[in-house]
């Protein structure tokens, strides 16, 4: 299935110059949704993963249905305040703006292997804060899967050295 015309496209949102990737109409499609969330399982097979981590708030839509798929526990990382245990933060820049992100100290256990899910790689600051946090916590990342990748952003730079996966391009 081409999962790349299942997302619209909606031109200066947030903000004038940015071309945004709305997954709501990919989400809402059945079959595309089914068939995203199985290609990010079949890449995470055999890696042996502990856990699942996603970001607020999309990376908690394709995240949880991974987690569910594998029999594994999904871990979230949250805007700041919303978490109500003890947290670890890592502030970090955005493609536009600054933000925050949140974790449970107690989330994951020492060792542990981690996979994270979000739906779109952009810069790489979101990503690279949450690989950040989860070593924080001495758990191991093992994995970074996406459904969509802005490759003209160059975020895999910003996150060398981990296993990247993404299920549709933008160049
Ligand atoms: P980065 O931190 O890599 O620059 O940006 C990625 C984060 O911003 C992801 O968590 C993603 O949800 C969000 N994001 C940035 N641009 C877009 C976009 O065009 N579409 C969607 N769906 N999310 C975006």
């Amino acid at each position: 299935m081409d999962l790349k015309s299942k997302i619209r496209v909606i031109e200066d949102f947030p903000e004038k110059g940015i071309s945004f990737k709305d997954i709501t109409t990919l989400t809402k499609d059945g079959e595309a949704f089914k068939e995203t969330v199985d290609r990010i399982v079949a890449d995470l097979k055999g890696r042996n993963i502990d856990y699942i981590a996603g970001p607020e708030a999309r990376g908690f839509l394709l995240g949880a249905a991974v987690a569910y798929a594998l029999g594994v526990g999904f871990i979230p990382v949250r805007k700041p305040g919303k978490l109500p245990g003890e947290t670890a933060s890592y502030e970090y820049e955005l493609e536009y703006g600054n933000s925050k992100l949140e974790i449970h100290l107690d989330a994951i256990e020492k060792g542990k292997k981690v996979a994270i899910v979000d739906d779109l790689l952009a810069t790489g600051g979101t990503v690279s804060s949450v690989v950040k946090l989860i070593e924080s916590l001495g758990a191991e990342v093992v994995a970074l899967e996406f459904l969509i990748e802005l490759e003209f952003l160059k975020g895999r730079e910003n996150i060398e050295g981990y296993h990247i996966n993404s299920l549709v391009k933008y160049d």
